[in-house]
């Protein structure tokens, strides 16, 4: 099997744009690929701005940061990357989505490549069934956010993904400096099946008035040496977001444990998403 060189992630909003900018900062070519030309527009101002940092901070010379921005192309169809090593889908979490984009992927891409998705909480095997064949070469790559700092990712095989897909990318993860993890594919895999629960349970907590998020957040950061409370946490993921992955823990494990909480379900009604919409459970209008 070839070595990687080039990667095209498709997808360029906050996870696609982050893991564009860690593979080309390792050194591979990448086509970053999103729908719309706004998404992309503000994935290349995010590339600068990054690189901008690590230059400033003395990560990186101004030429390593140069060579790596050169190294981006900006697209938006999969045909102007078909000649790309390695494909990761970070687009719209959702399934029949996902399932047209990976259909795409198969005839986009060479028959060596390797599809992964980026998914935090859908499940790979059924994701690869819309690719026939080409099953044994999906995989879950979960990269955490924020990509270029978080070194977790979480290798997800579906039912056909082959052991040597497998491999290849538990390789590919260490090249972008990642330590990869690998589980099975179950609903939130290990990540958000131990994390989302704690995160819900924290809004009970809260709506039965056992403390007030600051807190229930003092609580967990000091008692846990956690780097952020749970409620903290869930606004900078997005209340959607958790919401989203609670559902779909209970619809594939049924059981009543992982019902979202009322308190989480209000606030996404209300519109208060989190960090993202300037209010969730804490105000960020500030910022
Ligand atoms: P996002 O909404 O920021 O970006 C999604 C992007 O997909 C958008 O730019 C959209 O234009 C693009 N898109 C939609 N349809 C497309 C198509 N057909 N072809 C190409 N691009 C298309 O979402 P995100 O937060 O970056 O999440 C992306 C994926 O990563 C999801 O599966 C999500 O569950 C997963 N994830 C998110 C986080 C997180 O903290 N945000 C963490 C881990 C995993």
């Amino acid at each position: 099997m070839s070595e990687v060189k080039s990667i095209a992630v498709i997808g360029a909003g906050t996870m696609g744009s982050g893991i564009t900018m860690t593979a080309a900062i390792s050194g591979l070519e990448a086509w970053q690929i999103d729908v719309s030309q706004d998404q992309l527009d503000r994935a290349r101002g995010y590339h600068q701005k990054n690189l901008a940092r690590n230059v400033a901070k003395e990560r990186m010379t101004q030429e390593q940061a140069d060579q790596a921005a050169a190294r981006i192309h900006y697209v938006t169809s999969m045909s102007e990357a078909a000649s790309a090593d390695w494909a990761v889908e970070a687009a719209t979490e959702n399934v029949e989505l996902k399932k047209r984009i990976f259909a795409d992927m198969v005839s986009a891409f060479g028959p060596e490549v390797v599809l992964a998705s980026n998914t935090s909480s859908i499940s790979i095997t059924e994701i690869a069934s819309s690719v026939g064949d080409a099953a044994d070469r999906v995989i879950g790559m979960h990269f955490f956010n924020p990509v270029p700092v978080m070194k977790l990712v979480e290798v997800i095989n579906g039912l056909a993904t082959s052991k040597e897909t497998t491999a290849r990318t538990m390789a590919l993860a260490e090249s972008m400096g990642k330590t990869p993890i690998a589980a099975n594919d179950r609903a939130g895999f290990v990540s958000n099946r131990v994390l989302m629960p704690m995160i819900n349970e924290a809004f009970h907590a809260w709506m039965e008035g056992v403390a007030e998020p600051e807190a229930i957040d003092g609580i967990m950061k000091l008692g846990c040496n956690f780097p952020m409370g749970p409620l903290r946490l869930a606004d900078f993921i997005g209340l959607d977001v958790c919401h989203h992955i609670m559902m779909v823990l209970y619809d594939e494990l049924g059981d009543q444990k992982y019902f979202p909480c009322p308190k989480l379900r209000q606030l996404v009604t209300a519109g208060r998403l989190g960090n993202k919409s300037g209010m969730g459970v804490y105000d960020y209008s500030a910022d």
